[in-house]
């Protein structure tokens, strides 16, 4: 017997229409927010990402699967969906059609992480992403997406923003933040000894318990924007306010991937343990050009679906019922059995889920299983039926019963569905 791989799922038949609930509401929130869907390849050249999501982060350092394929070249399965989707846009000319040009998907991605819960080594994602706007306005409507997603599904999360600056004002916050860290040093862990030097700003999101007391000593991000982004993020925020929409401030999200810009935001629950963050997302103003295209500015988030399955499943938010078959028809001998399975090619061909006998059984066991697998009604094809072409249809839950003809099942089972 050989097992699944570690931090991998298998999505079993009672619960893949959790799934497609879930991917159908992204779908609809897409719809709705005018995005359109992309699909780039599960694997890519390894420079992607390393150029991508950058090399001074725990994805580049330390998760990535990489292997060389026969030709010797280095190969990554995607660990997230952002570099592929940048790689996308600029190598298909996207960049010369009308502006904003906005975009969906629904991947797998991989990461070599610890498993746990809400933490997985094949997991999936649905991100935006938003091509051409430097607006804040684009920047809300990122966000709303998000939410309104996240709405759709009932669950509860709480939005938190902020903006971790343009170049200009990160090089100040920088010099500020290592002035703060340099004496501090000795009590915090290696990785942030390590981020010190490339990267202060991402010691702000080290996860262990010495270096976040420290962290929460910090000076602000938000107190060193410049002008041209202190007034995005006040716009961003005046849009929020405008709608009603609840958010904090939390000056210690930096975000774990290098390409960030200006506004950055997660939704967070604290229903699902410390694997809290859902959904998170930002602006990423230099990816393009630092992957090769013309300077564009862009912004997108990325929500883990397990994570919200798991708070789906925690706090109860309603799944709607997977979907049963309409009509199971059952027969009895080598005719009546060729009838039901006319009538039920039929019926499907028309897009009713019909059923019908495989294993052989008893008219009896046909109707017990049925029962089982829930189907809303049913009916079985003897000497009678074949002769009159009426059916007594059996209603499963309540028992009741009604005779209707072959040619019009049909139209009977789209009236009781309504
Ligand atoms: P975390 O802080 O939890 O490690 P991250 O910053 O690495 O998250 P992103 O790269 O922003 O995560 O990915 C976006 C979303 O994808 C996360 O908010 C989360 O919901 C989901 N996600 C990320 N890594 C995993 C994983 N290993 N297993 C399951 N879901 C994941
Ligand atoms: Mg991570």
């Amino acid at each position: 017997m050989i097992n699944i791989p570690k931090g991998t799922k298998d999505v079993l038949p009672d619960e893949s229409y959790k799934w497609q609930y879930i991917e159908n509401t992204a779908r609809e929130v897409a719809r709705v927010f005018n995005l359109s869907e992309i699909r780039t390849p599960v694997f890519e050249y390894t420079e992607l990402f390393r150029r991508g999501v950058g090399e001074g982060t725990d994805v580049v350092n330390k998760e990535m699967y990489t292997f060389e394929d026969k030709g010797g070249r280095s190969i990554t399965l995607k660990p997230e969906g952002t570099a592929g989707v940048v790689r996308l846009f600029i190598e298909n000319g996207l960049a010369s059609s009308p502006m904003p040009v906005k975009t969906y998907y629904i991947t797998p991605a991989f990461r070599y992480e610890r498993p746990q819960a809400g933490r997985l080594r094949e997991f999936h994602q649905f991100g935006i992403e938003v091509f051409g706007s430097a607006s804040y306005q684009t920047d809300a409507e990122v966000i709303f997406a998000a939410s309104t997603f996240l709405d759709m599904l009932g669950v509860k999360t709480q939005l938190q923003i902020n903006s971790i600056g343009c170049k200009t004002c990160r090089a100040e916050y920088n010099r500020a933040l290592k002035e703060y860290f340099k004496p501090r040093l000795v009590g915090m862990c290696e990785t942030c000894r390590l981020r010190f030097d490339k990267n202060p700003l991402r010691m702000l999101d080290c996860k262990e318990e010495g270096c976040k007391k420290i962290n929460a000593g910090a000076p602000n991000i938000t107190d060193f924007l410049c002008e041209e982004c202190a007034e995005h993020f006040n716009g961003v925020k005046s849009l929020l306010d405008g709608y009603g929409k609840k958010y904090t401030v939390n000056p210690r999200i930096v975000r774990g991937l290098d390409y960030y810009s200006k506004t950055v935001f997660e939704f967070v629950s604290d229903e699902i343990g410390s694997q809290g963050t859902v959904c998170g997302g930002g602006r990423y103003d230099g990816l393009v050009e630092e992957l090769g295209g013309n300077p564009t500015p862009a912004i997108g988030f990325a929500a883990g679906i397990e994570r919200l399955m798991l708070l789906m499943e925690n706090s109860s938010a309603p799944f709607p019922e997977a979907d049963k078959p309409a009509i199971y028809l059952a027969g009895m001998d080598e005719i009546s059995r060729a009838a039901a399975f006319k009538i039920a090619t039929d019926l499907r061909l028309k897009g009713v889920r019909a059923e019908i006998d495989h294993m052989g059984r008893s008219v009896k066991a046909q109707l017990k299983y049925a029962d089982k697998i829930g189907a809303k009604f049913a009916a079985v094809i003897g000497e009678d039926e074949l002769k009159s072409k009426v059916l007594n249809v059996k209603n499963m839950a309540d028992g009741t019963a009604c005779a209707v003809k072959v040619e019009n099942l049909y139209a009977y089972l789209l009236q009781e569905k309504k």
